[in-house]
């Protein structure tokens, strides 16, 4: 810490411990120690694995400056239990660390109320994290559980496998584009686009689910194709998709077509959950899909060969590759 003089410094070390305190401390009664010490202690469920991620949130780069701390704080939350859910890991813990530019209590007590919020629908407890003065920056850690050998691993896709998906892909990044002033969306759509963008529902109860049924599972938050493209890098295998066939959001029919085709494929921020599993369990996805009320959509077939995704139009005619780019939509 650099400090004018040393009453500097014992003003700003009080309100950091204040700011712990009344905002980021609270009970967690499933750790061994929480919020206070030097190192949280945590007791896994006997024989199961651990699994751990981090994601960072970067004002003026993941979130525009002035993003409202209400929304901030579940979101900086959301995009990491996106990641356990596409693990298949049940969430536990979390860590926080945050930089504050300056300790407005007003912005800090809507940011931890959001974050609670949305740690307690998931029985998520905060046990630590970091807390100092800079330009606006959020990392969350979370810490999940599950079974061993269930996790649902990027490399697990075989040739055969169905290629499904949850929910819709693009209309975060409609949002964005919104905002930037590329697109001027209006009304109902306008809102459910940025409904996506900033209170964006990670799906943990269906990555719970598809521990068994799914053999590979990524969450999908820099684009369709770039993240179902990880799957198939590390299964070694390709992709067959048909472009008819990927689901769309109303906002995605209503938009620019080519608009609406990069941000179906390539938009991000969805946090989505694409899955590779045998065509033999497909009845059951289907259940599970009807049982949490979330569209599940096959859009594909897993095929031997580069490890790279073939999108064809309904008579077989290839409209779009990733090293071709979008523009064939135009
Ligand atoms: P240390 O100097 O040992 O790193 P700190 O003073 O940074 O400890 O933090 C004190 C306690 O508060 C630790 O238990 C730490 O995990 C916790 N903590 C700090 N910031 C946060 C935060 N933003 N959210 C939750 N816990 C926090
Ligand atoms: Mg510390």
């Amino acid at each position: 810490m650099t400090a004018k003089n040393a009453e500097d410094v014992r003003i700003q070390v009080a309100s950091e411990f204040d700011i712990i305190r009344k905002y980021f401390t609270r009970p967690a009664p499933t750790a061994l120690l929480g919020v206070g010490d030097d190192c949280a202690l945590l007791q896994p469920q006997l024989g199961m694995t651990l699994a751990v991620s981090t994601d960072m949130l970067l004002a003026g780069r993941h979130f525009f400056p002035d993003a409202e701390p209400g929304k901030l704080g579940p979101k900086a939350l959301a995009v990491n239990l996106s990641d356990l859910a596409a693990m298949g890991a049940d969430p536990r813990w979390a860590t926080l660390a945050i930089a504050l530019p300056e300790a407005d209590e007003k912005w800090i007590a809507a940011f931890a109320q959001g974050f609670f919020r949305l740690a307690g629908r998931w029985q998520m407890e905060l046990v630590g994290g970091d807390t100092t003065r800079g330009p606006l920056a959020i990392s969350v850690t979370v810490i999940g559980e599950v079974p061993p050998g269930l996790a649902l691993r990027r490399d697990g896709a075989l040739a055969g496998d169905d290629i499904w998906m949850s929910g819709t892909t693009g209309e975060a990044a409609l949002a964005l584009a919104h905002l930037e002033g590329r697109v001027k969306l209006e009304g109902p759509v306008r809102d459910a686009c940025l409904e996506r963008l900033h209170a964006p529902e990670p799906r943990v109860e269906l990555g719970g689910r598809l521990r068994g049924l799914a053999r590979s599972a990524i969450d999908i938050s820099d684009g369709l194709l770039a993240d179902l493209g990880h799957v198939l890098e590390a299964s070694g295998v390709g992709a067959e998709l048909v472009w008819a066939d990927l689901p769309r959001a109303k906002a995605i029919d209503c938009a620019d077509p080519a608009l609406a085709a990069d941000c179906l494929l390539a938009g991000g921020d969805d946090y989505e959950l694409v899955f590779t599993a045998p065509p033999s369990k497909r009845a059951e996805i289907e259940s599970v899909g009807g049982d949490l009320g979330v569209p599940l959509t096959r859009i594909g077939t897993a095929v031997a060969g580069r490890p790279a995704a073939t999108l064809r139009d309904v008579r077989g005619k290839i409209i779009s590759s990733p090293r071709k780019g979008f523009d064939h939509f135009a």
